[in-house]
């Protein structure tokens, strides 16, 4: 079946007792027993529920793998995923990563006994230097927030096959729509379905996809074990803004291309990053990898007084966090997503008081336009 097709049906079967056409809200905390061990597969809510499951059968399906799991936000997916690991193991991770991954890592894991190295993972000879003897695992990010740089996932998914190391991707930029990382060899994907999968800014949630049954096993222990899991309800809300991720994301792209190619041609813009535009170093390895450049451009507007009035300006562009909604928002990383990370580090990776990110929302693209024209005509 195509995307929009699966998105919409997979895993949800008219309900068998009603047939409701969409997926009831069972919001149950258990199950009633027929007798001593007879049971419909459902025993208690943590470890099963149906709602959560059609949720799952679903991202599985439009990711290509194995299995998924629905847990409570995307860094419960995260930490449930290094749980695969034990103390005294490596992990390499993209230098660029979200911030409360490198949070997660640093602060609480690596207490714990894992161990991490941040690097450019876009150039794998930067991993292969990042390789120790105890390294299990390469946790990736592509593109990158805010600066939107990619890793080859093909090129770097045969160096992890032949070094026996677990592949991870957060694919929360891109959603499954756009970029299949299990097709092109990874083990793990994950997202922050609190973005596009959700669509609509109303629910906190992530997902894991793994592509093999020992995968699946051990984290399905794990998710029941520690019990990270995501609420019927909100298993429901991503199911409902699955149905349109297609839709969606068409829409953000269109949307985000215009805008990309307006700024272009802005004197006040220094410098744009998207990886739709011919001018990105990596776009080749996007049209390669990806089937669309998603709805994420970051630019630089040469000072950080100069973002300030820029940000306070807009009207229809909200200032907040988050992005993948269908509203159209605007951050200013360095002092909003990123504050957590410390200056020379952000420095290294480019990421200058200067820059302006937009999550370019499904609103009419000349409205957008005319918001972000009107803010920097106040510059
Ligand atoms: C938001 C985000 C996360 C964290 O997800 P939550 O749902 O906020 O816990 C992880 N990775 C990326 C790329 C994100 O954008």
């Amino acid at each position: 079946m195509g995307f929009a097709t699966d998105a919409i049906h997979a895993g949800q079967e008219p309900d068998p007792s009603t047939g409701a056409i969409t997926v009831p809200i069972y919001q149950t905390s258990t199950y009633v027993q027929d007798a001593l061990g007879e049971h419909k597969g459902y025993e208690y809510g943590r470890t099963q529920n149906p709602t959560r499951a059609a949720l799952e059968k679903n991202i599985a399906v439009l990711e290509k793998g194995f299995a998924g799991f629905a847990f409570a936000s995307g860094m419960a997916a995260i930490t449930s995923v290094l749980l695969l690991l034990k103390a005294g193991d490596h992990v390499i991770v993209t230098d660029n990563v979200y911030g409360g991954t490198y949070r997660l890592f640093m602060r609480i894991f690596s207490g714990l006994g894992l161990e991490f190295t941040f690097t450019d993972t876009s150039g794998l000879e930067n991993v292969r230097r990042a390789m120790k003897p105890n390294t299990r695992m390469l946790f990736l990010e592509t593109p990158t927030n805010p600066l939107l740089t990619l890793t080859d996932l093909r090129h770097t998914a045969t160096f992890c096959n032949d070094m026996n190391l677990l592949m991870v991707v957060d694919n929360t930029f891109m959603s499954p729509y756009f970029q299949k990382p299990l097709n092109l060899g990874a083990d793990i994907v994950l997202h922050s379905s609190t973005k596009y999968l959700n669509g609509h800014s109303d629910g906190v949630g992530g997902v894991a996809v793994v592509n093999t049954q020992d995968l699946a096993q051990k984290l399905g222990f794990i998710q029941n074990s520690a019990g990270a899991i995501l609420a019927p309800f909100e298993s429901w809300l991503v199911l409902r803004g699955i149905k349109t991720l297609a839709l969606r994301m068409e829409k953000h792209n269109d949307n985000a291309m215009k805008i990309a190619e307006y700024l272009l041609r802005v004197k006040k813009v220094r410098k744009v990053f998207y990886p739709g535009l011919p001018d990105h170093p990596q776009h080749e390895l996007a049209k390669k990898q990806c089937t669309g450049f998603g709805g994420m451009i970051s630019f630089d507007v040469g000072s950080l007084d100069r973002a300030k009035t820029l940000v306070e300006n807009v009207k229809i562009f909200a200032l907040a966090e988050s992005l993948g909604g269908v509203e159209s928002l605007i951050g200013h990383p360095v002092t909003m997503t990123h504050a957590s990370i410390p200056k020379e580090d952000r420095l290294k990776m480019g990421l200058t008081d200067n820059i302006v990110r937009l999550s370019v929302g499904v609103e009419d693209v000349e409205d957008l336009i005319g918001d972000l024209s009107y803010a920097l005509d106040r510059i």
